[in-house]
């Protein structure tokens, strides 16, 4: 696997485990947060509404604890002035106890005085139609003729929906505060609740009220005053208050303000994903960038450098300190290895004995000389050298002084053409071949002269053939410019040209330079 491959392998696994933790953190942190707010939310206001039904229930039947005045009512009941009412039932008093109308009636269940707050004055005679004229014969908020007739003491409350209203109502009968005598009617007291209680919880929620049926409803409704925490998160929560009478129920129906978790919006989910894939293709260019690259330049530096023998450094200044640290030392070893390639090329071409350049290292210098010859037709020459009688100078002298004459022997000839644009090398034994890239006739037959004296004047005993001197035999071949057909031949048809030019100089006496020029 590439390590772009893996990059981007590692890339998008970290793509996807991002997101997946993004969700997990939505759907295991963040959603079951919200839905503990929310059910907080119902649940409260389900509590300030419990409140305050149960706070409206309170304090309605205070006239009850007030003796004198449950006298004097029994007697205003019998003969009504307004003195009473003025004395003992101010409206102040009822304002104050948060009492909306007050209901005064006798045996015969007939009003005998009546207060409402000025918020009901409106709908007065519908409200008395419903205290007295049990026009809805369900809710017996007065106490019967019959019960009043058998002198029942009866005190009755409970919840009815007036007009869309809540209210709240607290009969209780007539009779002397002893509790001994006759009852003489009955005193009902109305607190209109949701009026209140709506303003009270309307910055959480909106309260509905109406009557239910109590024979469909009680089966899958709670009671409301059992009080039961809300479990699940609806729009609204419906409850049910039953009244007095067990006929007829009010359905409590709470709106709540927070109703459902958020839902995943899919702009917003959208734009998470891209803004991850963005920074994560980011990361992906910085890293091919600072890593990736320099790694593949890397590769290619050390392919190149082994496939075609050339140094091939790498680039600095990288980002990444390892990486520059890499691309330093990576320098300095191609740095070694090109000293020590260098160090072996030369003792490769090197001959070891007389230290100029052996056979191999002519051949290759030869590949120059010959390319330009094939291609542009550009000539030159070529020259073997032999040694006279070294077999004998060996057999006279020792082969180790035979060794030391061929070494001055090579000395000499490179001496002679270092002016020169020419190979002297050792091309075997005690023979040497010079290769240059002139081919002057004249010229070349002068140095190959020069040659042969110098080496003779380096007077090396060798006393053979009337010669007292180490000499050497020359054969000579120079290569015209602009030979016809000359891509037929190679290095090696010039040198064995050359040898016959040596053989002859050999059969001439030795001592001797025979020089003729490439035919074809
Ligand atoms: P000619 O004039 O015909 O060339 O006679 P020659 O004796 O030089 O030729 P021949 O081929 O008979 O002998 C070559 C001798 O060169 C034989 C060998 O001992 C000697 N020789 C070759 N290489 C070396 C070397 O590295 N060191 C020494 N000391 N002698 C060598
Ligand atoms: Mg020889
Ligand atoms: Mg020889």
């Amino acid at each position: 696997m590439t390590l772009k491959r893996f990059s981007l392998l590692l890339l998008s696994s970290l793509l996807l485990a991002i997101t997946m933790l993004l969700v997990s953190i939505y759907y295991f942190f963040y959603l079951p947060g919200i839905k503990t707010e929310i059910l907080d939310q119902q649940q409260q206001e389900y509590n300030l509404l419990y409140s305050a039904l149960s706070l409206s229930k309170n304090s309605l039947t205070t006239l009850c604890y007030d003796y004198a005045v449950w006298d004097e009512l029994v007697e205003y009941i019998g003969n009504p002035t307004d003195d009473f009412v003025q004395r003992s039932m101010p409206d102040n008093a009822f304002k104050a106890a948060n009492i909306d109308a007050v209901f005064v009636s006798d045996i015969n269940n007939e009003l005998v005085w009546d207060y409402q707050d000025d918020s009901l004055t409106s709908s007065r005679l519908s409200l008395v139609d419903l205290i007295h004229q049990q026009n809805i014969p369900s809710f017996a908020i007065l106490p019967t003729t019959a019960e009043i007739a058998s002198q029942t003491v009866s005190s009755r409350s409970g919840y009815i929906v007036f007009g869309g209203a809540l209210i709240y109502f607290s009969n209780t009968t007539i009779l002397p505060s002893t509790g001994h005598g006759e009852i003489v009617g009955s005193l009902t007291m109305v607190r209109l609740v949701d009026k209140a209680l709506i303003k009270g919880i309307s910055q959480f929620s909106l309260v509905n009220f109406s009557i239910a049926d109590v024979q469909t409803s009680t089966k899958s409704m709670q009671e409301f005053f059992s009080l039961k925490p809300i479990e699940n998160i609806a729009p609204s929560h419906s409850w049910l208050i039953r009244n007095t009478f067990d006929n007829q129920a009010i359905q409590v129906t709470l709106h709540h303000k927070k109703v459902s978790l958020p839902q995943l919006n899919w702009v917003s989910a959208i734009t998470i994903l891209l803004s991850i894939v963005l920074i994560v293709s980011l990361s992906l260019i910085a890293l091919s960038r600072l890593l990736i690259e320099p790694l593949i330049r890397f590769n290619k530096s050390i392919n190149d450098s082994s496939d075609n023998n050339f140094m091939s450094k790498m680039a600095s200044n990288h980002f990444i300190d390892e990486v520059e640290n890499v691309s330093y030392s990576f320098n300095q070893l191609l740095l070694k290895f090109n000293a020590q390639q260098n160090y072996l090329e030369t003792l490769a071409v090197q001959d070891s004995l007389t230290g100029i350049t052996n056979r191999r290292g002519l051949e290759s210098f030869s590949k120059r000389i010959i390319s330009r010859w094939h291609l542009e037709n550009i000539g030159f020459s070529v020259m073997m050298i032999d040694v006279d009688n070294f077999k004998y100078f060996n057999d006279q002298q020792g082969h180790l002084n035979g060794d030391d004459a061929l070494v001055a022997v090579a000395t000499c000839l490179v001496k002679v053409m270092a002016p020169y644009d020419a190979l002297a090398s050792r091309y075997g034994g005690e023979e040497f071949c010079i290769i240059w890239a002139d081919n002057h006739y004249q010229n070349i037959l002068k140095v190959a002269e020069e040659i042969r004296e110098s080496i003779e004047q380096l007077q090396i005993p060798n006393k053979i053939d009337g010669r007292n001197w180490v000499t050497v035999s020359i054969g000579v071949v120079v290569v015209d410019d602009k030979l016809a057909g000359v891509q037929k031949y190679n290095f090696n048809d010039v040198l064995q040209h050359a040898d016959e030019q040596l053989y002859l100089a050999k059969q001439t006496g030795r001592n001797t330079v025979i020089v003729a020029r490439f035919s074809n």
